[in-house]
C-alpha cells in the first residue's frame, strides 16, 4: 500500500457550478427575498431618478473575473451598488417612453423560470409549452381575437413588429420571397403604410426585412394625430399607379408620441378592398381594451391579420414579453418554418410538444417568458386590469385638466387614452425659448428626483410627455409633478 496522499484522490477531479453548500445558498436566498420585498415595498421613498454614482462605475470597470469570489460578497456588491440604479420605472412617479411597472407576484415567478430553466421550445413536451398555449389563448380571447389565431411570445414591441411586418411580407409577394429575396428588378416593390407617428421599430423592421426605407411609406396625420386617410387612399393609388405592389398597412393603436389610435375600422375595410395585409402595433394602447369603460378607442383592432403588443407595458408584466398574434396559422407558419432533422417532432417522449415556436418566429432557445403573465392574470383577475388600466387613463385625463386649469401650463395634445404631452408657459417667451425652458425644466425634475417624465416633440414643439402604465402612481403623484414643473419653471 503506498502512502502518497495524492493517490487516494478520484482519477477525475470532476465539479459542477453547483454551490458547496446548499444551505448557504438557501440562506442567501432567503436574504435576498427579503431585500426585494423591502426594497419594492419602499420604492415610492426614494427619488424618482438618482444619478449613477463613482462606487458603481467602477464596480462595473472591474477586470474579468478569472478566480472565484464568495457569494454573498457578490450579492453584497450588488445590493449596494446595483439594485439602488434600475431606470426605476418600478416608481409610483416613472412615466418616461412606455415604461411598465411589474407586480410583486411575477418576483416568484423569476425565481421558478431560472430554477427550471426551460428552454421554451414548445416542441418539449413539458409544462412551458402548454402554458405559453394557454397564455396566447386568453390574450387572443382579451382581445376578441379569432380562437384558431397564431401567435408567439417575443422579447417586445419591436420583435412583435418585425414578426407580423415578415408575415405580411411572404403572404402577399407574388413571388417566393424566402427563396429568392426581395426583387424589385423582375417584381413590383412591396409598399407598407405607416402614418408618420407609427413607431421606429416600423421602420427597423423594414429595413432588417430587406425592404429598404423606400417602402416605407410615411402617411401625414390629422390635427388628432391619428393618420390622414385619405392621404393613405391616395398614396396608395399612386403606387398602384406607379406599377408598385402595396402590401401592408401599419395602422398603430397608441402611438408613442401621444397614444392617438388610428382609425382601426376603416383602415381594416380599406385593407380588405385593397386586398392588402393590416398589421396593428398595440404595443400599448391594446389593453385598453380590458376596460368597459375605454374598450372603445381600440375597436376594430381584432380584424387586425397580425397583432403586435407588450405584455411589459401596460399589462404590467415584468421585462422582456411582447407577443404577435396572427390571423391564420398557414401564413405565420410559412414565414418561418426551418426544420432540420435535429429538431423534428417526435410521435411520444420529450420532442412530442405541441408546436415548434421556432416555426413560428426568429428564437430557438427561449426564456419561460410565459409563467410571469400567466401567474400574474391568475393571481389578480382580468377584471383587476381593466380597473388598473382605466385608473391609468382617468388619471391622463386628471392631469390633462389640471394643465388645461394650470395658467402657466399648456397641453400640446389631446389626451386620448393614457398620454399627456404640455409645457410650461411664460408670456413674452418665443417657441424657441420656451423650448429650451422646458428642456431644463424636464432635466431638473429628473435631477431633483420629483419624478421621471420623458421628453418628445410635438407639432415641432418641445414637450413634456407623461406616459402612464404604471399601477402605482397617484393623483398626489401627478399634483407633485405639476408642482415641481411649475416652480422650476418659476425659479429659472
Ligand atoms: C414601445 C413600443 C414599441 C416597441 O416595443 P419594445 O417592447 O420597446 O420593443 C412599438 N410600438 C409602440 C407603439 C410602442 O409604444
Amino acid at each position: 500500500m503506498r502512502s502518497d496522499s495524492a493517490d487516494t484522490k478520484p482519477t477525475h477531479d470532476e465539479r459542477s457550478l453547483d454551490p458547496d453548500s446548499w444551505e448557504d445558498l438557501r440562506s442567501l436566498g432567503h436574504r435576498a427575498l427579503d431585500d426585494m420585498v423591502d426594497f419594492l415595498q419602499s420604492v415610492g421613498e426614494r427619488p424618482a431618478w438618482q444619478p449613477l454614482p463613482d462606487a458603481t462605475k467602477s464596480l462595473l470597470a472591474e477586470p474579468l473575473p478569472m478566480k472565484p469570489s464568495p457569494r454573498d460578497e457578490v450579492y453584497a456588491d450588488v445590493r449596494a451598488h446595483i439594485l439602488p440604479y434600475p431606470t426605476n420605472n418600478i416608481h409610483p412617479r416613472f412615466w418616461s417612453w412606455v415604461g411598465g411597472t411589474g407586480t410583486p407576484t411575477q418576483l416568484i415567478a423569476d425565481m421558478l423560470i431560472s430554477t427550471m430553466n426551460s428552454a421554451s421550445l414548445g416542441m418539449d413536451e413539458v409544462a412551458s409549452s402548454h402554458v405559453e398555449l394557454q397564455l396566447l389563448d386568453w390574450l387572443k380571447s382579451m382581445f376578441d381575437y379569432p380562437a384558431d389565431a397564431s401567435g408567439l411570445l417575443v422579447s417586445g414591441g419591436s420583435m412583435a413588429n418585425l414578426v407580423g411586418l415578415a408575415v405580411a411580407r411572404t403572404h402577399i409577394a407574388p413571388y417566393d420571397v424566402r427563396d429568392k429575396g426581395i426583387d424589385t428588378n423582375n417584381h413590383p416593390r412591396l409598399i407598407y403604410y405607416s402614418s408618420i407617428e407609427g413607431h421606429s421599430s416600423i421602420r427597423k423592421g423594414i429595413e432588417l426585412l430587406g425592404l429598404g426605407t423606400e417602402s416605407l411609406r410615411m402617411i401625414p396625420v390629422l390635427d388628432d394625430f391619428t393618420i390622414d386617410l385619405a392621404a393613405l387612399e391616395i398614396a396608395i393609388a399612386d403606387d398602384r399607379k406607379a406599377g408598385h405592389l402595396p402590401a401592408c398597412i401599419i395602422a398603430t393603436a397608441g402611438t408613442v408620441n401621444t397614444g392617438a389610435t388610428d382609425p382601426l375600422n376603416a383602415m381594416a375595410d380599406l385593407a380588405e378592398s385593397e386586398d392588402m395585409w393590416l398589421h396593428v402595433d398595440a404595443a400599448f394602447g391594446g389593453f385598453a381594451k380590458l376596460s368597459a369603460a375605454s374598450r372603445h378607442l381600440v375597436e376594430g383592432m381584432e380584424r387586425a391579420d397580425s397583432l403586435a403588443f407588450d405584455l411589459h407595458k401596460w399589462l404590467y408584466v415584468q421585462y422582456d414579453c411582447g407577443c404577435t398574434l396572427i390571423r391564420g396559422d398557414k401564413p405565420h407558419k410559412e414565414t418561418f418554418s426551418v426544420l432540420p432533422s435535429y429538431l423534428r417532432p417526435a410521435a411520444r417522449g420529450l420532442a412530442s410538444g405541441p408546436l415548434n415556436f421556432s416555426e413560428y418566429g426568429v428564437q430557438l432557445s427561449r426564456s419561460f417568458r410565459a409563467l410571469r403573465p400567466w401567474m400574474a392574470l391568475k393571481t389578480e383577475g382580468v377584471e383587476r386590469y381593466g380597473e388598473q388600466i382605466e385608473q391609468n387613463i382617468q388619471q391622463a385625463k386628471y392631469l390633462n385638466d389640471r394643465v388645461i386649469a394650470h395658467p402657466q401650463l399648456e397641453l400640446l395634445a389631446p389626451t386620448a387614452m393614457n398620454i399627456v404631452n404640455f409645457r410650461y408657459t411664460r408670456a413674452g417667451k418665443s417657441d424657441q425659448e420656451l423650448d429650451a425652458l422646458n428642456a431644463e425644466i424636464l432635466l431638473l425634475v429628473q435631477e431633483r428626483g420629483i419624478a421621471a417624465p420623458s421628453a418628445t416633440t410635438v407639432n415641432g414643439r418641445f414637450s413634456i410627455r407623461v406616459a402612464i402604465c404604471n399601477h402605482r402612481s397617484r393623483r398626489s403623484d401627478f399634483d407633485a409633478l405639476v408642482e415641481g414643473v411649475v416652480n422650476i419653471g418659476d425659479e429659472l
